[in-house]
Order: structure tokens, then C-alpha cells, then sequence
């Protein structure tokens, strides 16, 4: 197959992308997190192709986006009033609520669920297209599974080329990491992935919020886990992640001490001046939390070559989109972290 390159500017772009979509087609689209890999949410066969173009386990539901949050009913039954409140605050934008699913939705789409999580995005081709297409778009990220997300449309044809209709091509993303996902379905809210949209927001919305476990450790691979997704292995480059913690001096003595040929490091570009000889790349400066999160998949992307074996990684400390990038790192590390008294 032949994928076509759409630019977000041309006049047609967003009707064109309706179009494949309402066809049954594969489209990415881009969104203000990472590239969503886009098919019709209500037809199984679209859905069908998403799993497979992606290489995705079937048990790993899809994230429905909607154009406007008043669409929400036509997807979602027993709606609270935090979940309205919460989409006044912060939709269009980086938050994903899971709520009980109606019987129209697939469970394909669901991976069997009865609950369905969705997200009104903030980029404004992607909610044309979703208008245009007139029906929930499922859209997980535009990778091949395992793979780190996608920022630009180059990513996106890097992973796949021929396997899709077409990539709407609106530059680099703003935030960089997917989405927050809360599930809104209990009687306290929980935290399911951190995301673009800071935790401490949708707390001092909320009064309280949960965090699952799946957040901060590793989940086994038979485990029965709230968000399915985060029990695969994610966002991984080819050579093995490693996190080193610590102040600035130690971490990069321990990694002068440690790196061999062939190693790289990642890092803050404040960091640079102490890695030289040491394969640095910066993915962002370290007093800037959304400068990460907007580096953080490209980075990984260049470093995901074979002849790479350990990348020692540098992971930022605090809250707000840093938060998601730490847990992101984690995730790309396999949670192997330096004991901070090997340091
Ligand atoms: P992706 O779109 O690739 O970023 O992945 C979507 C994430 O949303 C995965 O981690 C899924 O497990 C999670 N997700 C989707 N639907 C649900 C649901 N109904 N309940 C819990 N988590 C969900
Ligand atoms: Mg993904």
C-alpha cells in the first residue's frame, strides 16, 4: 500500500482524512500528545487493522477521541459529574477518562471491557477530521507496539510506511507524552498512566486521586491490570535503558566509570559539558520539565540502533509533566535502576 502524506495546512487535508476513515482506512493523525494512529471506532474491522498495522496485543484497548466533549453520551453511560467537570476544565487537551461503555462501541475496541476511555484532543486538523468522519476515532499511539511513541510524522512513516492509508503531517507535537488516563468508573478516581495533563491538576479538581500500581512498578505479564497497557513492554529502544539517579557529579561519575564502546547517555542538556567522549544526546533541559517531555520520543528514536548497548539515562526529579517523562523512562528502562548507594 502506498501511504499518502497529507500536510495539516492544505485546504482538503482534513476531508481527505475523513474520508479513509469513514472507508474503513487506517489514518494518523497528529494531536497535541504524540501521533494517534486513527481508524473508526464503531467498525471492527478498522479497529481489527489497528492491532495489526501495530503489531498490538489484543488485550490492550483502544482510546476513543471525540471532536467535542458533548459527544461523550453517545459513547459513555452513567457519566458523573466529575467526569463533566473534569472535561470542562480540561478538554480539548492531554486527559483521558475511562467510563462505563454503551453497547454500541465494539469490544474489540474495548479489548472486551465494559468501560472505554476517551479524549477530546486539542489539535485543531484532528478535530476537523473527527467531525468530518462524524463517529468516535480510536486512536492509540502511531508505533509499532513496544516501540517509543511518535512526535512527528516522519516517525510515523518510519514505523509504517505501506501498513496505513495516510499520515496528516502537522509538525512536531507540542507536549510530546500521551495522554493522563483516569478511570472515572470507581468510587475514588484513579490515576492510570500520568500523561500531559499534571496530576496535581486533576487532584486539586478532584479533591482526591488514586494512584495505580501499575504507575510506579513493574507489572508481571499475566497480571489483571486496570489500564491492560501497562503491563507490556513500552517505549524501549534496542540497547538496554538504564536510569542513573542522583545529583549531577555522582551520576556522572558513576557513568564515566561504567561506559564502555559501543554505550550512550542520555541526558539534560545542561548535563552535556560532563559527557564529552561519552555519546551524549540531550533530550531537554532539566529546569524545564516540557522541554523533556516534547525530546523524550525523538530521543529514544535516535538511540534505538543495534550497535547501542547500555544508554545510561538521566530521569527528572518533581511533579508536573515530569511525572509522566520519569514514568516513561522507567517504562523504557524496565524499572532498572542504579541502587542510589551504588553510586
Ligand atoms: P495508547 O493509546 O497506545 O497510548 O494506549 C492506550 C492506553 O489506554 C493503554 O495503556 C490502555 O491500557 C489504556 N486504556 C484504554 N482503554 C481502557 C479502559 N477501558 N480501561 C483502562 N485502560 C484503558
Ligand atoms: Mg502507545
Amino acid at each position: 500500500m502506498n501511504t499518502k502524506l497529507f500536510r495539516a495546512g492544505d485546504p482538503d487535508a482534513a476531508a481527505r482524512a475523513a474520508a479513509i476513515l469513514r472507508a474503513g482506512g487506517l489514518v494518523a493523525i497528529p494531536t497535541e500528545t504524540v501521533y494517534g494512529l486513527g481508524a473508526n471506532g464503531l467498525d471492527e474491522a478498522a479497529v481489527a487493522r489497528i492491532f495489526e498495522a501495530k503489531g498490538r496485543p489484543q488485550d490492550n484497548p483502544l482510546i476513543l477521541h471525540i471532536a467535542e466533549p458533548a459527544r461523550l453520551t453517545d459513547i459513555c453511560r452513567d457519566i458523573p459529574g466529575a467526569a463533566w467537570e473534569l472535561a470542562r476544565r480540561f478538554w480539548p487537551g492531554p486527559l483521558t477518562m475511562v467510563l462505563p461503555c454503551r453497547d454500541t462501541v465494539p469490544r474489540r475496541t474495548t479489548a472486551g471491557l465494559d468501560t472505554v476511555a476517551v479524549r477530546c484532543p486539542r489539535t485543531a486538523v484532528t478535530r476537523e477530521i473527527i467531525r468530518l468522519a462524524g463517529v468516535p476515532v480510536a486512536a492509540p499511539s502511531a508505533n509499532l507496539s513496544g516501540k517509543p511513541s511518535t512526535t512527528t510524522a516522519e516517525h510515523v512513516l518510519h514505523d509504517l510506511d505501506g501498513k496505513i492509508e495516510a499520515v496528516v503531517d502537522d509538525g512536531p507535537c507540542q507536549v510530546g507524552v500521551e495522554s493522563t488516563i483516569v478511570d472515572m468508573t470507581g468510587p475514588v478516581p484513579r490515576l492510570l498512566r500520568p500523561g500531559g495533563l499534571a496530576p496535581e491538576l486533576l487532584e486539586a479538581v478532584l479533591g482526591r486521586l488514586e494512584v495505580d500500581p501499575a504507575v510506579t512498578a513493574p507489572v508481571a505479564a499475566d497480571a489483571v491490570v486496570r489500564a491492560p497497557g501497562m503491563k507490556y513492554r513500552h517505549y524501549a529502544p534496542q540497547g538496554q535503558v538504564l536510569i542513573v539517579p542522583g545529583s549531577r557529579e555522582k551520576a556522572a561519575a558513576y557513568i564515566r566509570r561504567h561506559f564502555a564502546p559501543g554505550d550512550a547517555v542520555l541526558c539534560f542538556q545542561e548535563e552535556l559539558p560532563l559527557y564529552d567522549g561519552c555519546n551524549p544526546t540531550a533530550y531537554g533541559r532539566e529546569d524545564d520539565a516540557e522541554t523533556l517531555a516534547r525530546g523524550l520520543f525523538a530521543a529514544l528514536r535516535e538511540l534505538d540502533r543495534a550497535d547501542i548497548s547500555t544508554i545510561f539515562a538521566r530521569c527528572p526529579a518533581g511533579g508536573g509533566v515530569g511525572y509522566a517523562v520519569r514514568n516513561r523512562l522507567r517504562k523504557a528502562a524496565g524499572f532498572r535502576i542504579v541502587p542510589e548507594d551504588e553510586l
